[in-house]
């Protein structure tokens, strides 16, 4: 009865509660509050569901060819995945295959132990300043490899392309994934860097911007080589990941460029508001250019507001974690939301 010593044990990621409570302001996750495209649904209206008998497309093409129009690059150099956490995570298993430590941020997505811990990939953290601002220097060294957000999360904090220019240069010899979840909400992307750095993957996601987290839709740009070594690895797996709905609704989105321009705008505009009014409540955060703020209070603890909050029924995020654990990470909702949600701290930090 010795099965569980051959057992690949390992503690899995924790997402963010998903209530199903209704009435609730779910601010804990970083959803779009704002449906998808008008155009994803009129797809799904339209859709012929004796199409389900067959396998999907295994390139995604129709979803491939919109991502390498919009991003102006070639559809050689996109790889699509079930969310950009399948494909940071095959990206993970493709280019981190050394005996040297891959780098990344103390202060980052709590992702990136686990599937370094569960593919047995030597890591080590570098920290991240007292603004929590990436050194980087700290990335200058002899490594197996290199990931970090752009903006960071959970603190919201962008990087200059500069900065991150700086890393790939001076590491030819790993690949550099720079994970562009939030990018969408004021930062500069790297992709046009990927045609000059042949070390470079950038990684982008529908559930943010787009509004299709159920969807299960990333992306990843890169050079060509790069692509071609990850789509191995993806077809020794299984080549069927990406549904049919998904690849022809992830392409409407794409299309519909003033949608996204609409409700990006939305969402930053709300992000810069609630920035104001944080502030005066006594909140400090650094500055966020992505879809929450990462916000700690000059007297009461986090985890005091982080239950009071939930017992009003509005949820944030908030880890039990040396460095963090007295800040709360907020997802911008509508402006009715944050108003709620403004309302409920006026309330709570004057108690507290
Ligand atoms: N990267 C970062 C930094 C994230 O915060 C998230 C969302 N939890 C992801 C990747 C994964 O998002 P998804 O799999 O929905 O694309």
């Amino acid at each position: 009865m010795n099965w569980e010593n051959n057992v690949r044990r390992v503690v899995p990621y924790t997402p963010g509660e998903q209530p199903k409570d209704s009435g609730i302001s779910k601010l804990n996750t970083n959803e779009n509050p704002y449906p998808p495209s008008p155009a994803v649904k009129s797809v799904l209206d339209s859709y012929d569901d004796a199409k389900m008998r067959l396998y999907p497309d295994t390139n995604s093409t129709v979803l491939v060819d919109a991502l390498a129009k919009r991003y102006n690059v070639n559809p050689s150099q996109i790889f699509v995945g079930v969310g950009s956490d399948d494909v940071i995570s095959m990206a993970f298993l493709t280019f981190f295959n050394s005996e040297k430590p891959v780098l990344f941020p103390d202060v980052t997505y709590s992702f990136y132990d686990v599937w370094a811990d569960v593919y047995r990939i030597p890591y080590e953290t570098k920290a991240l300043d007292d603004n929590f601002r990436i050194r980087a220097e700290d990335y200058i060294c002899e490594n197996g490899g290199i990931i970090f957000p752009n903006p960071n999360a959970p603190t919201g904090v962008f990087e200059s392309l500069d900065m991150i220019e700086e890393i790939i240069k001076a590491n030819p010899d790993s690949v550099v994934i720079i994970d562009e979840a939030y990018i969408d909400f004021g930062g500069e992307s790297c992709i046009p860097l990927v045609d000059k750095y042949e070390n470079l993957l950038v990684v982008q996601t529908f559930s943010k911007s787009r509004s299709m987290a159920g969807m299960r839709i990333g992306f990843a740009v890169g050079n060509e080589k790069l692509i071609k070594y990850m789509n191995d690895v993806k077809f020794s797996i299984n080549s069927y990941t990406m549904n049919p709905l998904s690849q022809i609704c992830g392409a409407e989105a794409v299309n519909d460029e003033e949608y996204f321009r609409e409700t990006t705008g939305r969402i930053i505009e709300t992000r810069e508001y609630t920035k104001k009014k944080l502030t005066e409540l006594g909140f400090t955060y650094p500055d966020s250019m992505s879809n929450f703020i990462f916000a700690s209070h000059n007297s009461v603890d986090a985890v005091v507001i982080f239950e009071e909050l939930k017992k009003r029924k509005i949820f944030v995020r908030y880890w039990n974690k040396p460095r963090i654990n007295n800040h709360l990470r907020i997802t911008i909702g509508t402006r009715e939301e944050m108003d709620k949600l403004i309302t409920a701290l006026e309330e709570i930090v004057k108690k507290g």
